[in-house]
């Protein structure tokens, strides 16, 4: 168990587990397991007395999604109103795609998901759960990665005074192993914290409705910056900048973009703005939410069509997009897994079927770009070709990199 006591604190004062389950036995078999692993347990079978033990020292929620009462999925809606910042456990005796359905869902919530049990799970795998997640103490800054909290006066004086800084990340051309184009991303320089990343800010902003603020600060500097840089034979380099779904609301956000680009005379196709799937997803309908629903009723489900990722794809062939960009998470498992493998050859054939350009993210080997040089993917980025480099560094980058000559 851990590293036993060094710290001034017992491991219980520190883990504090909530459980939420309609079955009693469940919640009972999880608190004497915890019980016996020195960790503080709490069970509960209904909504109400829940929310009435959901206390800020709450450090691991695990939570049944199917219940005759409460549906798990309204209560995950509730934490994400609240802000929860405890480790989400799905349990469900659904299959894992429901499981990761819901957990796709919280994230898109805000919240942390940290692991799906599927019923009848065996002791082993709930013991191990709660090794790896009740056991740790609570999140320390010292993992600059893990999301931090950060109090609200902080993000609202960072928007004012614009304490952002933009990293960019090169984007290769996989043919001619040439950079084309840069992503934009951004770091809050922190003045205590130092650098901060966007995990940590970016749905907190959304949150407090600064989002759109930010938006304006990256695209601005993106634009004023992008003037220095090139390939060395004098070819412009395209800017690609996130826009979070939500000013996407805004009537006039493309006129007011357009302005910007024209005033630092960066020509229009040169400005890629990204959106996320799921955000897309989630602003044309209520489809995660609606179908997950479905499924814990009882219902079946079926993808018509059915060509890995076509279901999302689908959706996808009504939005006017040049671009798709294949997630990370399938460009790094295809090296072991065959779904991902099939993800990404289907992402590729589908998004030219669709007249799209096809960028891989994540790229962290060699063995994966050969993989979708390939399978004729278009575009590549990630740490095997450059990480996210601060200005100067770039441009030391596009003096000597053999991708930028
Ligand atoms: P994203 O748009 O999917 O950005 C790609 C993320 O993957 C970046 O994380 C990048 O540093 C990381 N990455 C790039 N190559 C590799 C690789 O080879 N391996 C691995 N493991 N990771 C790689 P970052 O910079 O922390 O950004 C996280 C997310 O924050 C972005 O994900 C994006 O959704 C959001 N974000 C970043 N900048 C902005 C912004 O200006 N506005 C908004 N609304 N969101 C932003
Ligand atoms: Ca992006
Ligand atoms: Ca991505």
């Amino acid at each position: 168990m851990g590293m036993g006591m060094g710290k001034s604190e017992p491991e219980t004062g520190t883990a504090k587990i909530l459980v939420i389950d309609d079955e009693g036995d469940v919640g009972d078999i999880i608190v004497s397991t915890a019980q016996s692993m020195n960790l503080g347990c709490t069970a509960t079978t209904n909504a109400a007395d829940f929310l009435k033990a959901l206390l800020p020292d709450v450090t691991l929620i695990m939570m049944d999604l199917a219940m005759p009462e409460t549906d798990g999925i309204e209560l995950l809606r509730l934490l994400g109103k609240k802000q929860c910042k405890a480790g989400i456990v799905l349990m469900s005796g659904f299959d894992r795609r429901v499981l990761e359905t819901a957990e796709q869902l919280g994230r898109s919530l805000g919240l942390t998901a940290v692991g799906q049990l599927q019923k009848p799970f065996r002791l082993p795998e709930l013991e191990d759960i709660l090794r790896t997640h009740a056991t740790c103490k609570a999140p320390e800054p010292s993992v600059q990665r893990l999301p931090i909290a950060i109090p609200e006066q902080d993000l609202r004086r960072a928007v004012e005074r614009s304490e952002f800084v933009l990293f960019y990340q090169p984007q290769v051309e996989i043919a001619t192993n040439r950079v084309v184009g840069l992503e934009g991303l951004v770091r809050w320089q922190h003045p205590e914290r130092g650098l901060v990343f966007p995990d940590s800010f970016i749905n907190r902003l959304e949150a407090l409705d600064l989002i759109d603020q930010l938006g304006w600060i990256v695209i601005r500097r993106g634009l004023s910056e992008m003037a220095q840089f090139a390939r060395r034979d004098g070819t412009p380099l395209t800017l690609s900048i996130n826009v979070s779904a939500r000013s996407l609301h805004d009537l006039e956000f493309p006129d007011k973009v357009l302005a910007l680009v024209r005033q630092c005379a960066v020509p229009p196709r040169n400005m890629i703005l990204e959106i996320t799937e799921s955000s897309l997803i989630r602003e044309l309908s209520n489809a995660l939410d609606i179908l997950s629903r479905l499924r814990m009723k009882g219902m079946q489900l079926s993808i018509d069509d059915f060509g890995t990722g076509y279901a999302m794809m689908h959706q996808l062939r009504y939005v006017p997009a040049t671009e798709l960009k294949i997630d990370k998470t399938f460009v790094q498992e295809m090296n072991s897994k065959v779904d991902a493998r099939v993800v990404v050859q289907k992402t590729i054939e589908i998004g030219h079927e669709l007249g799209m350009r096809v960028l891989a993210e994540g790229v962290e080997t060699v063995e994966q770009l050969e993989f979708l040089r390939t399978n004729h993917c278009d575009l590549a980025q990630g740490y095997y070709l450059s990480r996210p480099l601060p200005v100067p560094k770039l441009r030391e980058w596009l003096e000597n990199s053999p991708h930028a000559a």
